[in-house]
């Protein structure tokens, strides 16, 4: 009995570090616990008393210690975040186990072309300000997406920034592709930014009409795809665009864990690994054990039904609430007259993302002023309320919150 189990665990083991993929089944928490003792206990803080002078590796607290699984020595060396470390043999293995499980689960989303991810400890803002001074992409082209966190990356690492507004289409606001064309032509700018996932009424951006642009004027094109990795048409699109040099996703968005860091990816694998090496220092391993404790327990199975069930949910909200979607929008969509108080209320019963726009803010940026921010663009589309179907999302989260709205 007991060498049985013993045999089915390093039967395990052994596929995890040959394969590098994501279990087919669901791991338990036994087993996963197993996995994460194994490791760590092969850094070498925990095999060894601390040298004399050794200044990594010691934890005071049990309880900080029992948190981390025993993992002392985050990722990294001082000059490449992805060189492993002598004394962490264990957390190099999980480091490079969890990149493999990541970038199966992003060719199970779709992206089946991509080569190579780094994992930040920094969110999708701060990853886009390290990916443009990394790169020493300086005057930037931004397709206008109201969420503060790149704009604000843009102020911090750009000298440039020419900003296109989204125009009204269809009931949707749309990337002006023509001004964009024309900005891109004038060889002005270094790269151009766009977002694939973002908020109803907002289009998600033609990565290959834009990958295109971008080749042919030789910019670097970096996506925002924030919390577009549960997207199929978007990640399925990136195989197919030209030039999609760099994407960047969150961590927390897209795989149900706490805010900790952000995906840097790419089919470029030599850009990835040249991002990677002008990381200034180490970096911590929280988010990336939480991404491999989710991703064994989870297993492809597993995965596989997250997504299937964020797709119905979707259906389902749109019913329910008869919104309104938009082209190549394929997480959120939106009522249109609705108002603040109905959004507030949305809000606090847990219909995710559900907000209600109004105008008349406004957003300085790179010593511009943005007008009607939140609307995607100056006189954007406003007044409706917008539903998200995001991933973990739960059919009895659906129904509580049409309930709420229905008494409205
Ligand atoms: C969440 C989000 C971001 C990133 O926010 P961080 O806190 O930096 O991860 C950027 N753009 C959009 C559209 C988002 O939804």
């Amino acid at each position: 009995m007991f060498t049985e189990r013993q045999n089915h665990l390093a039967k395990i083991q052994k596929q995890l570090i040959s394969s590098r993929q994501m279990p087919l089944n669901p791991l338990t928490n036994t087993e996963i616990n197993y996995f994460l003792n194994e490791f760590s206990s092969c850094d070498a803080n925990n095999f060894s008393k601390s040298g004399l002078g050794e200044r990594e590796g010691r934890i005071f607290s049990p309880i900080v210690q029992s948190r981390h699984f025993g993992f002392a020595h985050g990722i990294g060396r001082s000059g490449d975040l992805l060189e492993a470390q002598p004394k962490a043999a264990g957390s190099f293995q999980m480091l490079q186990i969890t990149e493999g499980m990541v970038l199966h689960s992003l060719k199970l989303a779709g992206f089946q072309t991509v080569k190579k991810c780094l994992m930040v400890p920094v969110c999708t803002g701060m990853s886009f300000f390290f990916v443009l001074t990394a790169l020493k992409l300086k005057r930037v082209i931004w397709l206008r997406c109201d969420q503060k966190s790149v704009p604000k990356a843009l102020e911090l690492g750009a000298d440039v920034v020419e900003v296109v507004d989204c125009i009204i289409q269809d009931d949707s606001m749309v990337c002006d592709y023509k001004k964009l064309q024309v900005l891109m032509e004038s060889k002005q700018f270094d790269c151009v930014v766009s977002t694939t996932s973002c908020f109803a009424p907002r289009q998600p951006d033609d990565i290959k009409i834009i990958g295109k642009l971008a080749k042919l004027n030789n910019m670097k094109h970096i996506v925002n795809n924030a919390y577009g990795i549960q997207s199929e048409l978007i990640m399925k699109e990136l195989n197919n665009c030209e030039d999609a040099h760099v994407v960047i996703s969150s961590m927390d968005k897209n795989y149900m864990v706490p805010v900790s860091g952000a995906l840097i990816y790419s089919r470029n694998k030599a850009l990835i690994e040249q991002i990677g090496q002008l990381y200034a220092g180490r970096a911590s391993a929280s988010g990336i054990i939480d991404l491999f404790i989710t991703l064994l327990s989870l297993g492809q199975t597993g995965w596989n039904q997250v997504l299937e069930q964020r797709k119905r949910n979707f259906d389902n909200l749109k019913q329910k609430f008869k919104a309104k979607t938009v082209n190549r929008n394929e997480i959120s969509m939106y009522v249109p007259g609705t108002n603040e108080e109905i959004g507030k209320l949305m809000f606090k019963s847990g219909i995710s993302g559900s907000r209600f726009n109004k105008n008349g803010s406004e957003l300085k940026i790179c010593g511009r002023i943005l007008k009607d921010f939140g609307l995607h663009g100056e006189g954007g589309i406003s007044g409706y309320l917008v539903v998200a179907a995001a991933i973990g999302m739960k059919e009895n989260e659906i129904d509580a919150g049409f309930l709420e709205y229905e008494q409205q």
